[in-house]
């Protein structure tokens, strides 16, 4: 009976132990969820040219387009004390599907002829990274891509007019301002007020690439004199941003207003 009883206090106590041992590895999961160790052990990326983060997407957006593709290495806890965790693609809520290789560029137009057409139409419309939405579609429409851009991944990024349900582009002018100062950066409505704004291009995309919606997007530029200060995409439909990218600042805010912005490595 004595003996018993030792048995059980023993069998408890190993019960109390297991319950503690859990906890702990629970607490310790929760700090990074297992969804992201487990992609990152998959696949783990990071740029070795000064990046601070690890990524689970070889070409993520949070990454400027110079260091992409990042270099693949092979997971370690070490890693994690170096390395935060990349917000946009290790993190993301839905694992991320397997990077699809980039398509080959195409040459859509030598190299010379594009110059050629580019200059004449700049005798007309001046320097072609000032052209707005109808200038850039209807160049598109005859050299088949848009200046300085000889090789094209993805035909269907190109802009073209825009539908005619889309929110018109004065009206669109009209709100870039306090739409780009709802980020809440340092560029607030009253730096961007003696900007000029320019609705550069309409885009409609097969596929949702850098943001761009499949329906329909805008891409506003604002300009200092002849410095390009600000870009953003907006939603031709719900007038709603989906990207903003501060050049002096190397930042961007991928997403709608309110997502934190992403530093870029200059
Ligand atoms: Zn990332």
């Amino acid at each position: 009976m004595f003996e018993e009883v030792i048995v059980l206090k023993r069998a408890l106590y190993m019960i109390l132990v297991i319950i503690m041992i859990s906890a702990f590895t629970a607490c310790i999961a929760e700090e990074i969820p297992e969804e992201a160790l487990n992609r990152l052990k998959e696949h783990c990326y990071i740029n070795p040219d000064g990046g601070e983060r690890l990524h689970t997407d070889q070409n993520c957006r949070s990454v400027h387009e110079k260091y992409l593709p990042l270099t693949e290495v092979e997971f370690s806890d070490e890693l994690l004390k170096q390395y935060s965790l990349c917000p946009v693609c290790t993190l993301a809520d839905e694992p991320q599907e397997e990077p699809a290789a980039p398509a080959d560029p195409a040459l859509v137009i030598s190299e010379a002829e594009l110059n050629r057409i580019t200059a004449e139409w700049e005798k007309q419309y001046g320097d072609y990274r000032k052209w707005d939405y109808q200038v850039n579609a209807a160049f598109v429409s005859e050299a088949g891509t848009l200046p300085d851009t000889p090789y094209v991944f993805d035909k269907s990024v190109l802009p073209i007019m825009p539908d005619e349900d889309a929110i018109p582009a004065e009206e669109i002018a009209g709100k870039a301002i306090p739409l780009a100062a709802s980020y809440g950066s340092r560029l607030a409505e009253d730096a961007l007020k003696d900007m000029q704004v320019i609705v550069s291009q309409y885009r409609k995309p097969d596929n949702d690439v850098y943001l761009f919606s499949t329906t329909g997007s805008w891409l506003i530029s604002f300009w200092d004199n002849d410095n390009i200060v600000a870009w953003m995409y907006v939603d031709a439909h719900t007038g709603v941003p989906s990207f903003l990218n501060i050049v002096p600042d190397c930042i961007s805010f991928q997403g709608e207003p309110g997502v934190e912005g992403i530093h870029y490595e200059e």
